[in-house]
């Protein structure tokens, strides 16, 4: 079993408490995690302290060049990293090294810092007068980050926060914690000085006490919705910029005209993908007009092939939800939905994988004739599970998306330009596709979700600079006085 360990002022630290890292598909443990007590946090931040003024100080080019550096470890190192994160979370080795790649899009972001966290200058604003914008970072960093995405969400932060001059405290989730300390280990070996960037694990409190801290600035969360509300909260009682992104519940439209092989195909990718634990994953298809039935033919062929099991086992699709828990609630949202009168269409969500008989598996899901009030719509199950709405017109569509909790992603499939354009211009969410299930921006624009998907008004991203830097603003006159000559008039 592997033993994973905080990493402080650039090196590994035990901790006395630990718990176990569990195998999704196996119910094994793998690991332990180290968890970490007050004084251990406080010895994180404290790293991060010492660490900055000189980080800060640390010209712009140097820092992107270990930035540089370490993108290239982050490629030369994927296959582990990619075996790490599917023996703790579950999803399978390919989708493991894409969150690899993804996460390689936030860095290479991050090497343009000398010119994206650039200020501006006005000359003769007024008579010889001057103004100019400088961007400082803040200090120490918090980011705290879910087990969907172990190595993403954590490297969409540090990377810009690291390139803005900042330090970092990073606490990943305590279910798949082992590929942090990995990547910070990474970043070492790139160049990064010792202190820069520090991960400690824990739960609750652990959060808690990064977030009163009066040594740490900022805190960015990723997680479920009531988790990141209730950070943002306390982040701003604390006197601290906060971002806090939370859950999803995403819709598709199809519209009448939509290629219904094209769609089933990206539907069933989008839904059952990663098992359905992606913040973009689409769990509600909404079929505007008569086709509900004919797309519902092709989704059942496409989900009932969809080969389950071991994120570790070559060939499978969809491997395990994060934990037992998890997999029990979704059951019985499924089953008590069904008893409320769901038809379902595809249910696998009980079935089991021979040689992994313990492992937490729920298969690809389809509800049909779900009521809007019940929890199988309104609740975020994060699981390989589908519910087919169906309605008579673009607006309804539109409005049962303006009505939801949450506002992450959308997306609309149509051959219809105007359509198209009506759901764009009027759809509530942050995050929005035509034609393409998941429309995750590249990192030059942001992550960022409408409604209780997102807390704070700053994405992830190209649009953290203005989270990662403070703003200076400086008037500055210089004239000739005192009858001194240098050689020139400026009056
Ligand atoms: P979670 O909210 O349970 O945990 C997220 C992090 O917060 C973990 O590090 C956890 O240890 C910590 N935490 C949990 N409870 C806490 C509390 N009460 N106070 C302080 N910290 C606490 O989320 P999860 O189950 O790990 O991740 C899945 C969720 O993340 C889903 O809701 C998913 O939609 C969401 N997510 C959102 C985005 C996005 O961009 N909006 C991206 C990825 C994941």
């Amino acid at each position: 079993m592997r033993t994973i360990t905080h990493w402080i002022n650039g090196a590994a630290v035990a901790g006395d408490q630990s718990i176990d890292v569990v195998n999704p598909a196996t119910d094994r443990a793998v690991a332990t995690v180290s968890m970490a007590d007050t004084a251990t946090v406080e010895t994180a931040i404290a790293s991060g302290l010492k660490a900055f003024d000189a980080w800060a100080a640390t010209p712009q080019s140097r820092r992107a060049h270990v930035l540089f550096r370490a993108r290239q470890l982050l490629l030369d190192n994927r296959d582990e990293l990619a075996a790490m994160i599917s023996e703790e979370h579950g999803k399978t080795l390919d989708d493991a090294a894409g969150e690899i790649t993804r996460a390689v899009d936030s860095i290479e972001l991050a090497c343009g810092g000398p010119a994206l966290a650039a200020g501006s200058t006005s000359l003769q604003s007024g008579p010889n007068i001057d103004t100019k914008s400088v961007l400082h970072p803040l200090g120490v960093c918090v980011g705290i980050t879910p087990f969907n995405f172990p190595a993403m969400m954590g490297l969409m932060m540090l990377s810009v926060a690291l390139s803005a001059g900042n330090s970092f405290v990073w606490k990943p989730s305590e279910q798949d914690p082992g590929v942090s300390v990995r990547i910070a280990e990474l970043f070492r070996e790139a160049g990064l000085p010792d202190g820069v960037l520090n991960v400690v694990h824990g739960g609750v409190e652990v959060s808690q006490q990064l977030i009163d801290s009066p040594d740490t600035e900022a805190v960015s969360f990723v997680g479920s919705s009531d988790v990141a509300q209730a950070i943002y909260s306390r982040a701003a009682d604390a006197g601290k910029r906060v971002q806090a992104f939370g859950g999803a519940k995403n819709h598709m439209i199809v519209m009448p005209d939509a290629d219904l092989d094209v769609t089933a195909d990206q539907l069933t990718a989008a839904a059952f993908g990663a098992a359905g634990q992606r913040c973009m994953a689409i769990s509600v298809a909404v079929v505007v007009g008569p086709s509900a039935e004919p797309l519902l033919e092709k989704l059942t062929g496409r989900a009932e092939a969809v080969v389950l099991g071991s994120g570790q086992t070559a060939g499978v699709e969809v491997g395990p939800v994060v934990s037992r828990r998890s997999q029990e609630r979704v059951q019985q949202v499924i089953r008590d939905s069904i008893a409320a009168g769901a038809r379902a269409v595809v249910d696998r969500s009980a079935e089991t994988v021979a040689g992994f008989e313990e492992g937490y598996f729920v298969g690809p899901t389809i509800l049909a004739d779900v009521d809007a009030t019940s929890p199988a719509y309104t609740e975020e199950l994060f699981a390989p599970v589908l519910v087919v709405l169906r309605v008579d017109t673009l607006d309804e569509a539109l409005e049962l998306i303006r009505t939801h909790r949450y506002g992450n992603g959308a997306s609309i499939f149509t051959q219809n330009g105007a359509a198209a354009n009506e759901f764009e211009r009027r759809v509530s969410a942050g995050m929005v596709g035509v034609n393409v299930a998941i429309p995750v921006p590249v990192a030059a624009y942001a992550v960022q979700g409408w409604k209780a998907s997102a807390f704070g008004d700053t994405g992830l991203n190209n649009a953290s600079w203005s989270f990662y830097t403070r703003p200076k603003y400086v008037t500055s006159r210089w004239e000739s006085v005192g009858g001194q000559d240098f050689g020139f008039n400026p009056n």
